[in-house]
């Protein structure tokens, strides 16, 4: 028999968008808990409508966290348990609950954290890019050189890349990430599992391209395949003979180099190399 005094913290996974993605195990916790502490009650009780969960909701976000946190500390040590949400996925994940809930690790008070839906996992894997390994870097910076400095950093990876981002901003992202890793495969995962659901995935340019021509509504995730996934392993004599016969026809060198890294999604910088050496075997006639 468990100890009616063992207070708990529950961290309970809410669904992103599809109200009928919450788990049995969280929908009883929600109604089992002396309070539900909720990042915005009125979103909440959206679910609590659907599921005829009648518990007591305090609001709890980021700018009454710091405040309340002493006393849901003094609400579960006393052996009350209590449940945590968000307005969406898991709290804690660019969400408010991570320092509450390293608050009550901090003073040995249970947590238990009930899993279920995430933007970041839903959209991993909706992109089709590989998953062995990821690295999810919350928002993207909204300052432009604070985002091309990241992207820098992390280009690299041997991992999938995972970036929420604001719709009003997501052209600027992409064009910033084919910047800082030109050719990358990628994905736009926008209103997951709602009414208009989206995955659109290709050359980060050519999404960059797509998304600067409309307006773009709704919650998204970028997501960005890992360097060895690009296409940057096309054969060298063949991006040098690509280049060679626009020459031929015309086309100026560094155009047709443009072209060509265009074309293939790689790097310019592979494509040069490529025709520079084919031009230096050529004229050393090896
Ligand atoms: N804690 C949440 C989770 O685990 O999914 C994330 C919360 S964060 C404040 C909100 C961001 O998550 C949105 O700006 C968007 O980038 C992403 N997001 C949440 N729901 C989404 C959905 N249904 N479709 C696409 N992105 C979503």
């Amino acid at each position: 028999m468990e100890d009616p005094k063992t207070g708990r913290l529950l961290v309970c996974a809410t669904p992103i968008g599809n109200l009928g993605d919450v788990t049995l195990r969280v929908l009883d916790a929600l109604r089992e808990a002396d309070v539900t502490l909720a990042e915005d009650t009125r979103v909440t009780r959206k679910l609590f409508a659907r599921y005829g969960i009648d518990t007591p909701l305090e609001r709890f976000d980021e700018t009454v966290a710091a405040a309340k946190t002493p006393r849901v500390l003094e609400r579960v040590a006393s052996g009350e348990t209590v449940a945590l949400v968000s307005d969406a996925g898991t709290p804690g994940i660019s969400d408010p609950g991570s320092r509450l809930i390293a608050a009550c690790v901090e003073r040995g008070l249970e947590v238990e954290v009930l899993p279920g839906p995430s933007a970041v996992i839903t959209a991993l894997v909706a992109s089709g890019l590989p998953t062995h390994a990821f690295f999810f870097g919350g928002f993207l910076p909204r300052k432009a050189g604070e985002r091309e400095r990241l992207l820098r950093a992390v280009a690299e990876l041997d991992a999938t890349l995972v970036f929420f981002e604001s719709p009003r901003r997501l052209a600027a992202a992409l064009a910033s990430i084919g910047e800082a890793m030109p050719g990358r495969r990628a994905a736009v995962a926008r209103e997951l599992t709602k009414v208009h659901e989206e995955v659109a995935r290709g050359p980060v340019e050519e999404l960059a391209r797509r998304f600067a021509e409309c307006e773009v509504k709704g919650e998204v995730v970028v997501v960005i395949g890992p360097p060895e996934e690009a296409p940057a392993r096309v054969a060298a004599d063949e991006l040098a003979s690509e280049v060679e016969a626009l020459v031929q026809s015309g086309m100026s060198r560094s155009d047709a180099v443009k072209h060509v890294a265009r074309l293939r999604g790689v790097p310019r910088s592979q494509v040069y190399d490529s025709a520079h050496e084919a031009k230096r075997r050529d004229e050393q006639g090896s």
